[in-house]
């Protein structure tokens, strides 16, 4: 049983579900392929009028999505609804410029008249994450439908009733059967999915380790692919950074959703002249966070995902002491029901330790000092991720500067505002390729024909 949902804040069991037998999984792609036919030849604007009556239901019933959701994966009610109102903004985006993105671009060939025009490739497969359980699905189905495209979509195994909620909102909105189609299957049939001659394009967000096996079966398939993977993003503090500016991000960029972002600031590394500060400051806000109800408004630390992912989170924070890092601050489970961690901090992580090259997918914060701006550079480009970063300065040209020098797919200045359904996310290196969101999101899974037009003869 590789589907089912369960209470991280509690550890009761909600519900379970079977994964699906091929013979359905067989009918799934054949509708999914049947509805492509046709929702190919609609227009932009009768696409959009489904799209946008799914952002509107979202935000009518914001409540009970997020409610959901916090049930299911444990995220603080309060994130919850904006991460709902956040998935309902990305497909409105779509609805409304999807159009404007993939219309025809003339060209200026030296000879005759020629144009790029985009037309959809078919059936999109997409494995998404848990840690945001409905963005992550919206910023597939947004762009990929708006573009004429259709989706399969494989959510992970802990979250199956934020899964087929999305679903069903689809039906809801008015949508063609196959139009978007959740499947709750394994991982061997998610591998004869991305085989499947019907399948045209495979899309993850996940993990390093799933990114390297989906990718390797797309490639094999000559397919095209988006792989949006993890991260360990660096957050640069600057000598003049405004520090309570400085910690507000620090511990929002660390603890939001429990710490379980992509994109969360992963690695503090801080100029000398501030380091002492920074960390009494930040350890004592970390501090000040109280462990209780997702539910509860007033609750400032919500679970883990899951009770595996803390357990899994332990033991790395322990092979990360064992390899000669000392722990300052937390490192071990809370005290209560629930799969819950203290807010921790690492410091003297060498670049022998394990943990140097590592994704801490919690709220586990590495701290480094540094002597100065260029040793900053150079720690946080000597990581096999590329996804995010931040630096903080009170100078804006020079902290364009150093975003420059970072070898990321995404820097912000002092903030972390991670994403909006107008910016390209999307990293380099280990974190994966291509871009989601945006203009450029749209353009993953299109075909980009050109058409050139001579009036002159063939030469002979
Ligand atoms: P994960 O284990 O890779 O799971 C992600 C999805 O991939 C799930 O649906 C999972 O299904 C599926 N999956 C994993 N291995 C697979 C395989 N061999 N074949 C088919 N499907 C497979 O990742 P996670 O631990 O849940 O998520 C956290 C990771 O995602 C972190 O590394 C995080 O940084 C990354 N992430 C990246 C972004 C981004 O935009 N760059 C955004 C969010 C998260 P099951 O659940 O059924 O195993």
């Amino acid at each position: 049983m590789s589907y089912q949902s369960l209470n991280p804040a509690t550890g009761k069991l909600l519900k379970k579900f079977d994964e699906l037998t091929d013979k359905e999984l067989e009918t799934k792609i054949a509708t999914a392929e049947t509805c492509f036919a046709t929702w190919r030849k609609k227009t932009y604007a009768e696409r959009a009028v489904i799209v946008a009556k799914a952002a509107a239901i979202l935000r009518t019933k914001a409540d009970e999505f997020a409610h959901t959701m916090t049930l299911e994966m444990g995220k603080r009610i309060s994130e919850a609804r904006g991460e709902v109102e956040f998935s309902a903004n990305i497909l409105a985006y779509y609805a409304k410029n999807a159009e404007r993105f993939l219309a025809p671009v003339k060209l200026h060939p030296s000879l005759g008249e020629g144009h790029m025009e985009s037309s959809p490739i078919g059936v999109v497969f997409c494995v998404e994450p848990w840690n945001f359980p409905y963005y992550q699905l919206a910023r597939v189905a947004g762009p990929h439908l708006m573009a004429g495209n259709v989706v399969l979509v494989k959510h992970a195994g802990i979250v199956p009733q934020c899964a087929i909620a999305f679903e069903k909102l689809w039906i809801e909105a008015g949508a063609p059967a196959g139009l978007y189609t959740n499947l709750l299957i394994s991982h061997d049939q998610s591998d004869r999915v991305v085989d499947d001659p019907r399948i045209k394009g495979v899309a993850l967000t996940g993990s390093v380790a799933a990114g390297r096996s989906i990718a390797a079966r797309a490639g094999k398939n000559l397919k095209p692919s988006s792989m949006e993977l993890g991260g360990s993003d660096a957050f640069i503090v600057l000598e003049d950074a405004d520090l309570e500016h400085t910690i507000k991000w620090a511990v929002w960029g660390r603890m939001y959703n429990t710490g379980q972002t992509c994109c969360a600031a992963k690695r503090f590394i801080v100029v000398d002249k501030l380091a002492d500060k920074f960390l009494d400051k930040f350890q004592g806000a970390l501090a000040a966070l109280k462990a209780g109800d997702p539910l509860d408004e007033k609750t400032t630390l919500g679970p883990l995902s899951s009770e595996q992912a803390l357990l899994d989170l332990l033991k790395q924070v322990d092979g990360a002491v064992s390899h000669g890092a000392k722990l300052i601050m937390g490192g071990k489970r809370v005290d209560r029901p629930g799969s819950y961690m203290e807010p921790t901090i690492l410091t003297d992580i060498k670049p022998e330790n394990p943990a140097f090259r590592e994704e801490f997918f919690g709220p586990v914060a590495l701290f480094f000092r540094v002597k100065d701006e260029d040793q900053a550079i150079a720690l946080a480009n000597d990581s096999d991720f590329g996804l995010g970063g931040s630096v903080f300065t009170k100078d804006i040209a020079r902290g364009s500067k150093v975003a420059s020098r970072v070898e990321t797919g995404m820097m912000f200045i002092n903030n972390i505002s991670w994403s909006d359904a107008e910016l390209p996310f999307g990293g380099i290196k280990d974190s994966g390729y291509g871009r989601e969101l945006g203009d450029m999101g749209i353009q993953e899974f299109v075909n980009k024909k050109l058409v050139r037009y001579v009036s002159a003869e063939a030469p002979l």
